[in-house]
């Protein structure tokens, strides 16, 4: 059950980040004027991608579970070295902030960048899912591990309460949590930072972390469906693409793996589709998650 949502999230940020790629950086009217409702994994966008290609999204976050998975548990240098191979592989995207961070990393060696007031943009949310399934189970370590990946390239106070707050919801969704308990960590956000009050949202959804998490909260809480959610988020434009695999992953998270639609599945780049589900699997296998460890082995000595 936990392993199914797991793979749901990961599955869901790809699905998120393929769908909103092609409505990236449009407004909501062009958006109208082009699809009407844009409904289908057809890429295009300005990246002009083929149908089911995903981006940086999908792929930092890629960087960041094999890194994970392939050292058996946290590996900050490994994450950045995942980091540095993909940003030498010239990738179809890469935003600014992502590039300068790898870059120090590069030059210097630096896993933790210094706070920056130009920092608040949502590169470290947007692959945050992978760090919340390996500590699914771990309040602490959540907090620990999502800051660490976070710093490597953003260092905003903004941009660590968002992670935060994101981390405990994907964990509380996972664990089966209803919508009332998600939105009370929402609320515990904006209590902290209320900046990201997002009852009266009016459809900013740019790179500005704040906008990014309004945005996907916003159509979290008025839909009732995985897909609804997506199709309100992508056709907010602006950061689609972003905005789509965040709210792709706490949604997958909260619908489970029955909810994706097929038509959408089928279009995702299959060895996409089933690397995050493997990988999706493997952090919840590392985690320390209770009640998915083989049973111990106590009490079979010698009666
Ligand atoms: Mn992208
Ligand atoms: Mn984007």
């Amino acid at each position: 059950m936990v392993t199914d949502r797991a793979r749901a999230a990961f599955l869901g940020l790809a699905l998120g980040d393929a769908l909103g790629a092609t409505t990236e950086f449009m407004t909501p009217g062009e958006i109208r004027n082009q699809y009407k409702v844009h409904r289908q994994i057809i890429g295009g966008g300005w990246l002009n991608l083929k149908p089911g290609r995903v981006t940086d999204d999908t792929e930092m976050s890629l960087c960041v579970a094999r890194a994970i998975v392939d050292r058996g548990g946290w590996d900050l240098p490994a994450i950045a070295d995942n980091f540095l191979a993909w940003m030498k592989s010239k990738p179809i995207d890469i935003g600014s902030t992502c590039r300068k961070g790898i870059r120090d990393y590069l030059l210097s060696g630096n896993l933790e960048q210094p706070y920056s007031d130009n920092d608040a943009g949502n590169g470290a949310l947007m692959r945050l899912l992978p760090t919340a399934l390996y500590t699914l189970g771990d309040a602490a370590l959540l907090r620990r591990c999502a800051i660490e990946q976070a710093h490597l390239t953003h260092h905003h106070p903004l941009s660590d309460a968002a992670c935060l707050a994101f981390g405990k919801m994907i964990h509380a969704a996972l664990s089966g949590a209803d919508r009332f308990a998600l939105h009370a960590i929402a609320r515990d956000l904006i209590a902290a930072y209320p900046k990201f009050h997002f009852n009266d949202y009016r459809g900013h959804a740019g790179g500005y972390v704040v906008e990014t998490m309004q945005t996907v909260l916003h159509y979290f809480f008025t839909t009732d469906s995985f897909e609804n959610c997506l199709i309100g988020i992508v056709n907010q434009g602006g950061d689609a693409d972003t905005t789509g695999a965040i709210g792709g992953a706490l949604a997958g998270a909260f619908y489970g793996m029955e909810q994706l639609p097929r038509a959408w599945t089928k279009k995702l780049d299959p060895a996409v589709s089933v690397e995050v589900q493997r990988l999706a699997g493997e952090l919840i296998r590392l985690s320390p998650s209770p009640g998915l460890r083989p049973p111990s082995p106590i009490g079979r000595g010698d009666s």
